[in-house]
């Protein structure tokens, strides 16, 4: 299926093909023929008279011809040497003899002979088949030589297989995710030293799969690789396939192994393999799947057609493994599945001072302190925050990066970049108080992380923004934590309540997160008596899939999720009830301050700082690793 810039694309083509077509069949019938002017039998006659003309030639009563001078009609119309003319019926003029005084050759074709068959076809079908031609050419050239073209949305990424690169990445690059890399140690040396896998008869893997959050290093993982082992990479984007004509996709991926195994050893990469790779099985889709199929399908007949001793191996990069056809994780296919973790504050600083090896450094700036403010952010993030601090920095005229530089990126990074908007004294009261109960809420229920910020400057698409932070980087999460979570969520639009009486649409997205986290606890995580120690999260449930249980279950998840919420709302407002005292002072300094950070805002309120012994579950003792969705962000 055609996206809607493609559509748009492929319509302006037909335009212009179109337009060419219509030129195409007025060059054809005005081709070699100088203008004609058409005169009055009058002016002929005069003309013929004066000596002018050369020839004539009649079909029946309609005479063209030639003259030496220029003629033209009386009207002004443009002149020229040929015209042509209309004898009437009535005429009694002797035109023969007095061509033949003036020397003027004379001619006369049959009225009645029918032009060509030739001639006919030619005017009829020629431009058709002209634009058919133009049309082949023109979409040949696109997929061929990727030189894109008008129609260069048919075939572009066709272009990016046939010239495999040779990343200059390494792993020295890749920072944080050690495991990782040992483990794809491995496919480097197979790949260097292909014929010593082959004489000890080892088996290395078809195929890898890297699993990962997006901007955790999975595409450079796969780069670096290619550069370590010094081989080809073919990389091409699985989502590109969606959007390709039906058949593309598959012809495609013949040509992309072909030329791989052409090249070997070499590396193919898919990127973003779930784009086409997701379970056939679940729920209906609704059209447009049939390219997807085809791709995969060619996919898995290609994986089973090759054997690793050719030096083939195919890596393909996902963030949503859950959701990936069983057919691709079949043994002999992508059977070495890798997860890449969001680094730790280890990994952090090391991702840091990678990204920091060309960048010069005020003596102030501590990456491993920058990497403990920085919990939950992947590598893609870092090297943003890098890159941001950069920036402030030479835009402030520095010839180093500072502290305070960092600092300013991670704030733009976490909270989004601030906005000028014009704001009464009432909504700027009211977002005051809103903040205010966010991050009042997260001081005083148990459990809660950090405030680290809070402000009332609009910032992206919030008009005030409150950061909780946790002290490290959580594994794993209490119910506690959880509610906790809710009851700062709530804060918000509880603080509204308790202040004003009535609610505002300020409290939109903070009804979302606290939705999604209520339902994962009840459907996901069994933190509902009365649902029960069951999973029911289907992540790729989609309109039609079957739900895993009854119509009873469904009406009992939707009760239990509404206790949880209303009681996180109940707790919330009776905290805010009881420290309104607080709740006022922290609104007012908002309202001259416009920001407090974590001191400024201890201060105000008179709240002794959270002791650090809060239940961090030690990383090994982490059976899954979840995340609640949402960042520690409530606007
Ligand atoms: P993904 O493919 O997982 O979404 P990318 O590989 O595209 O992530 O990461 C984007 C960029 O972020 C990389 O090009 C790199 O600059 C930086 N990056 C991500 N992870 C790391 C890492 N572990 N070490 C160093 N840089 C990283
Ligand atoms: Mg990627
Ligand atoms: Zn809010």
């Amino acid at each position: 299926m055609l996206a809607p810039m493609r559509t748009l694309r492929f319509w302006v083509t037909i335009g212009i093909l179109f337009a060419a077509n219509i030129l195409i069949s007025n060059l054809l019938f005005s081709a070699g023929q100088a203008p004609t002017v058409t005169i009055s039998y009058n002016t002929f006659l005069s003309q013929l008279n004066e000596g002018n003309v050369t020839s004539i030639t009649s079909t029946g009563e309609s005479i063209t011809g030639t003259t030496k001078k220029a003629v033209t009609d009386s009207s002004g119309s443009p002149s020229s040497t040929k015209f042509q003319t209309q004898r009437p019926a009535f005429a009694t003029d002797d035109i023969e003899a007095i061509a033949l005084k003036n020397n003027v050759t004379m001619n006369a074709k049959d009225p009645n002979a029918s032009t060509p068959l030739w001639e006919t076809l030619l005017f009829s079908f020629g431009p058709t088949i002209a634009l058919v031609a133009v049309f082949l050419y023109l979409s040949r050239r696109a997929a061929g030589s990727g030189a894109g073209g008008i129609l260069g949305s048919f075939g572009q990424s066709r272009a990016r297989l046939y010239n495999p690169e040779q990343p200059s990445a390494t792993f020295e690059d890749v920072a944080g995710i050690d495991e990782v890399k040992a483990e794809l140690q491995e496919v480097v040396d197979f790949l260097r030293q292909p014929q010593k896998y082959q004489r000890l008869g080892g088996s290395v893997p078809k195929g890898v799969l890297l699993i990962g959050a997006p901007g955790t290093g999975k595409t450079l993982l796969a780069r670096a690789v290619a550069g370590e082992a010094k081989v080809p990479f073919f990389s091409i984007s699985a989502s590109e396939f969606v959007e390709a004509i039906v058949g593309v996709g598959a012809s495609r991926v013949r040509d992309l192994f072909a030329k791989a195994k052409a090249a070997a050893p070499a590396i193919i990469f898919i990127d973003e393999l779930d784009a086409i790779g997701r379970n056939r099985s679940a729920g209906i889709r609704l059209g447009g799947n049939d390219e997807q199929e085809q791709t995969l399908n060619q996919i898995l007949t290609e994986m089973d057609g090759f054997d690793t001793r050719e030096g083939v191996i195919v890596l393909a990069a996902t963030n949503r493994a859950d959701v990936l056809d069983p057919a691709l994780l079949r043994a002999g296919r992508f059977d070495r599945r890798i997860t890449v973790q969001p680094p730790d504050r280890r990994g952090r600083a090391a991702i840091l001072r990678i990204h920091t090896r060309n960048v010069p450094l005020a003596p102030d700036v501590d990456l491993d302190d920058i990497a403990g403010q920085t919990p939950g952010l992947v590598g893609a993030d870092l090297r943003n925050i890098v890159n941001e601090a950069a920036l402030g920095a030479a835009r402030k005229g520095e010839t180093q990066v500072t502290m305070a530089d960092f600092g300013e990126a991670i704030e733009r990074t976490l909270l989004g970049t601030e906005r000028k908007l014009l704001l009464t004294d009432k909504d700027r009261e009211r977002i005051a108080y809103h903040e205010s109960g966010h991050a009042l809420l997260g001081l005083l229920v148990p459990g809660a992380d950090p405030v680290k910020k809070v402000t009332i400057i609009p910032r992206g698409q919030a008009l005030g923004v409150t950061l909780q932070s946790p002290i490290d980087d959580r594994f794993n999460y209490g119910e506690d934590y959880l509610r906790a979570r809710l009851v700062g969520a709530l804060g918000g639009r509880a603080a509204e309540r308790v202040v004003y009486g009535i609610v505002t649409t300020g409290a939109e997205s903070d009804l979302l997160q606290v939705t999604r986290i209520a339902r994962e606890m009840v459907v996901r995580w069994g933190m509902s008596p009365k649902v029960g120690p069951l999973n029911f999260s289907d992540d790729e449930g989609g309109m039609f899939a079957q739900r895993p249980y009854s119509d009873a279950t469904a009406q009992l998840i939707d009760d239990e999720v509404r206790r949880i919420a209303e009681e996180c709302q109940a707790d919330a407002e009776r905290l805010l009830s009881e420290h309104r005292a607080q709740l006022d002072a922290l609104a007012h300094a908002l309202l001259k301050d416009d920001s407090l950070d974590e001191a400024e805002i201890l201060q105000v309120t008179g709240i002794k700082a959270q002791n650090d012994s809060q239940g961090v579950a030690p990383r090994a003792a982490a059976t899954s690793v979840v995340r609640p969705s949402g960042a520690g962000i409530r606007s």
